[in-house]
């Protein structure tokens, strides 16, 4: 045991060659004893391709590659010839390494791309992810997961299959403010919570992507979009899956804009204990907070949601939550690099996806139906290691 936590020269050696032996080869019992990863250099770091070369990959994504310690920005599939040029020169990419849609499955034979990073309109996650799997890659998919529950089970199904990992790109499970309203609210810091209250949302505006307005491409509206971060914060920090929900579309303010998609949706979630999380989400309002009412206290983030800026206080003496805002995107896929390497868990997997897909089908059921709609069958998996 010592060994393993305290590599000799010679242990690093052997542990890099099984890591060029191929990525996640036999590390399980090392991650199981706890072994620190810091000292886990491999000598080539896991090739990250990036599918779909819009906002978030260029804005977001691309720059945190730069960041990482265990994977790296390997290759890129666009529909555009122009793009690969760009992305080509500006980050070293091998020619080699880019691909089209139509030429997408060829990276079955390129050893250089390990993980796929699906970041293309929601609708588009399932075939990329299906594909992804059958070309033999681990899979990093965008949130919200898949545009249907159906979809979401075909996804967990060819990754099964597949013998590869699959985990959502939840950042906010890896980013400390979120995390600390994990571990407050799952550890009863302030005893039991009795409300939560989650609001996420932007004011879409003409610029903003066509495809979010498009209920083909995106599934729905800032639900899918905004929404989905409200139910993933009321869920880590009460630390269970609700039992049931009620939900109601706010007035659609600009109907030539959102004719497709709401403009806005409030939601309450309810838990078995009785505990209520009012929610709410909107394309014509930005708004980013998340807070628990507990019986012996409060504590709340505001922003919440967003990539950084993150900010939350306490009712302890109105105490101020000092904690760091990092690059969330980084340590994301740097953990999910670590899990493939030391073939350990994703604390974000497909299931979590579902579930999610699972709620949001309810959330929708519940505002077309004006009726209380039961949430005990989706998957009940919450994020529970900073609870401790
Ligand atoms: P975007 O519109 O900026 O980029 C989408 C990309 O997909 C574009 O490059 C576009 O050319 C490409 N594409 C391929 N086929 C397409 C088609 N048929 N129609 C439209 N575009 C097509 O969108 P984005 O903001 O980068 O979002 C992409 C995904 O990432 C979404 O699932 C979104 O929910 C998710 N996202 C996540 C976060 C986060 O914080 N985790 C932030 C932003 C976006």
């Amino acid at each position: 045991m010592t060994d393993l936590l305290t590599p000799t020269p010679s242990s690093r050696r052997d542990f890099l060659r099984t890591l060029s032996l191929g990525a996640g080869a036999t590390l399980a019992g090392t991650a199981a004893l706890g072994a620190p990863l810091d000292w886990l250099a491999p000598e080539r770091k896991l090739g990250v391709a990036l599918v779909g070369l819009g906002n978030y990959s260029t804005g977001q994504l691309a720059p945190a590659l730069q960041q990482t310690k265990y994977c790296q920005l390997a290759g890129v599939v666009t529909g555009s010839p122009e793009k690969a040029v760009k992305w080509q020169q500006q980050y070293g990419i091998a020619a080699k390494n880019c691909y089209d849609y139509k030429t997408f499955d060829r990276m079955m034979d390129n050893p250089a791309i390990d993980i796929v990073y699906v970041v293309l309109p929601n609708a588009l996650h399932a075939e990329y992810v299906v594909r992804a799997a059958q070309a033999g890659k681990h899979v990093i998919c965008e949130k919200p997961m898949a545009t249907s529950v159906a979809d979401a089970k075909h996804m967990i199904a060819a990754m099964e299959k597949a013998g590869k990992k699959l985990s959502i790109g939840y950042r906010l499970h890896f980013e400390p403010h979120n995390q600390e309203m994990m571990r407050l609210g799952q550890s009863q810091a302030y005893g039991k919570i009795n409300h939560l209250a989650a609001d996420n949302g932007f004011k879409f505006g003409s610029g903003g992507t066509p495809w979010r307005v498009n209920k083909k491409l995106s599934g729905g509206g800032p639900l899918m979009d905004m929404g989905i971060y409200c139910l993933q914060g009321c869920l880590y920090t009460k630390g269970q899956v609700p039992v049931s929900v009620t939900a109601k579309f706010a007035p659609n303010s600009n109907p030539a804009l959102f004719k497709d998609v709401e403009a806005g949706i409030s939601w309450q979630l309810r838990f078995a204990d009785g505990t209520v999380a009012d929610c709410r989400t909107s394309y014509t309002e930005n708004m980013s907070r998340l807070r628990a009412d507990a019986a012996q206290g409060w504590f709340e983030l505001e922003p919440a949601f967003g990539y950084g800026g993150l900010a939350g206080k306490t009712s302890k003496n109105d105490g101020k939550l000092n904690l760091p805002n990092i690059n969330q995107q980084a340590t994301q896929m740097d953990d999910f690099a670590q899990c493939v390497l030391l073939n350990k868990p994703t604390r974000v997997p497909g299931e979590m996806g579902l579930r999610d897909v699972q709620l949001l089908e309810a959330i929708y059921r519940a505002a077309e139906t004006g009726q209380s709609v039961s949430t005990k069958d989706v998957v009940q998996l919450i994020d529970r290691r900073s609870a401790h």
